[in-house]
């Protein structure tokens, strides 16, 4: 793979352990990967009201989109 000055959009869908919502977080970035995302920590917050933080290889799906 080569060195694009492309980017990407990870979109990692999260359960809410309170209530059970979908959460969505969505990530710019150069690094189309998924490991790198994977391996960071989210600050999720659901409209429930819980707060708190999960790495991202707990998402329940992770996918990554083109982004120009
Ligand atoms: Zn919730």
């Amino acid at each position: 793979m080569t060195i694009t000055a492309e980017s990407f959009v990870h979109v990692l869908l999260f359960g809410c352990p309170s209530c059970t919502n979908p959460i969505s977080f969505a990530l710019a970035t150069p690094e189309r990967n998924p490991e790198e995302t994977d391996a960071r920590s989210f600050a999720l917050h659901c409209d429930c009201g819980w707060k708190g933080a999960k790495m991202g290889i707990l998402a329940k799906r992770h996918w990554v989109e083109f982004w120009d």
